[in-house]
């Protein structure tokens, strides 16, 4: 069963070990090997922004207690050809001196379509059939061959964003290339050298931070500084996808209220111009995009679900009124007519001083009228429930 956000999530993981293979010590340095199947290297552009921590930090070492992360990047490397390709030879034959992790980005390509053409979706290097060193001999080497051989090894597999998590864009509707996720390519039973099944963590692009704090606690728990942390059913980090973004957007006031955008730069709720936010299970609002700034809903974008299993098919078409939302706008707007009109009279009470109320309003800045007969009655019966069994400022002189 799919984890819903109100369920607590600690899955059994048989086999979970309590630190990396029982070897009772800290690393100083854990390799990376960043892996790029069907891709636009959005994620990479996404994780560049993180901030908290910032990929610096990780690179440097310089969080307390978390080893230094060696990076073996194919866009962000300074090394080419084989003074690159020759780290994951080294990890695949079990010759580096320190664990590593796996990281894909994008989906993993169906290659067996291609037996019989030659060709491939996605490689990384390139070598030739016998092992030997003729570079007219070579052939790139597809990125699914190198998950299969370095997944069994790894510490731990992250799939990065939405491709690499789910299958994303490159799987939607028609799939010519049989693209999917690392967890439908590696299957159930897969577990890398901690007892861990992939850990996913979707988005298109991901947030940074997401990526970073994750790899940041697995490498907490890989060092045995702290507990695994919290995933769900379907491997996500629980403590970032556990709620809807609409529960953390800034606009969800609006939705509460009935109060929706009839265009795009309106500033309410964005529901019926398309957004799916109401059951997405995404943190960018609360988070901020970079650097706590930021997120879909705040810089006026709708939710198109990019986090999510069933995207993009199951929310298309883009910028139309979700289905549900009908039902709950509909309600949305019998409730809320009546709630904003009590609490707009309520607030209106909240702008004005005691003095204000005999006086007038003295502000130059622009006409305040004053109370009317009905703000007067509703004042008065506003008060006497405020103060109901206690004692109103000034009343016990
Ligand atoms: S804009 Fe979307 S996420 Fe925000 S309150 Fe409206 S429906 Fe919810
Ligand atoms: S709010 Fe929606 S569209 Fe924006 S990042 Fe989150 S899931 Fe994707």
């Amino acid at each position: 069963m799919v984890q819903t956000p109100e369920q607590p999530s600690t899955p059994t993981i048989p086999g979970l070990r309590k630190t990396l293979a029982g070897i009772d010590k800290k690393y100083t340095e854990v390799h990376a090997f960043w892996l790029a199947g069907m891709s636009c290297d959005g994620c990479t552009i996404g994780v560049s922004g993180a901030t908290k921590p910032s990929v610096e930090a990780l690179l440097t070492g310089s969080l307390p207690g978390l080893p230094k992360i060696i990076l073996h990047h194919p866009v962000l490397a300074v090394e080419a050809g084989h003074d690159f390709t020759h780290w994951f030879y080294k990890a695949w034959k079990g010759e580096l001196d320190a664990p590593y992790v796996l990281i894909l980005e994008g989906s993993v390509p169906d290659e067996s379509l291609n037996t019989n053409n030659g060709g491939y979706f996605s490689g990384l290097g390139a070598e030739t059939k016998d092992g030997s060193h003729d570079p007219w001999a070579e052939q790139p080497v597809p990125v699914a061959t190198w998950i299969s051989r370095l997944a069994p090894g790894a510490a731990a597999s992250i799939a990065v964003g939405t491709c690499a998590t789910w299958g994303g864009i490159p799987s939607a509707f028609g799939n010519p290339t049989g693209a999917m996720g690392l967890m439908d390519f590696l299957g159930k039973d897969y577990r890398g050298v901690l007892g861990l099944p992939v850990i996913n963590i979707p988005g298109c692009s991901p947030l940074g931070d997401n990526i970073t704090e994750t790899i940041a606690v697995v490498l907490m728990f890989l060092q045995g500084l702290g507990p695994l942390p919290e995933f769900d059913e379907l491997g996500r980090p629980a403590w970032l996808f556990r709620e809807t973004v609409h529960r953390g957007c800034t606009r969800a006031g609006y939705y509460e209220e009935g109060t929706f955008a009839r265009e795009y730069g309106d500033r309410e709720c964005l529901v019926e111009v398309g957004c799916w936010g109401p059951i997405v299970q995404c943190n960018i609002v609360s988070r901020g995009a970079i650097n706590s700034v930021g997120g879909c809903m705040k810089a006026g974008g709708i939710c198109i679900g990019c986090t999510m299993p069933g995207f993009p098919d199951k929310f298309s078409p883009f910028y139309k009124e979700p289905p549900g939302a009908k039902f709950s706008g509909a309600i949305s707007r019998m409730n809320g007519t009546m709630v904003s009109t009590l609490r707009r009279l309520s607030q209106r009470q909240a702008n004005l001083t005691e003095r204000w109320k005999k006086t007038g309003v003295p502000s130059g800045w622009g006409e305040v009228s004053s109370m009317s007969p009905l703000d007067k009655v509703y004042s008065f019966f506003y008060e006497k429930m405020q103060f109901w069994g206690g004692t109103k400022p000034g009343s016990g002189r």
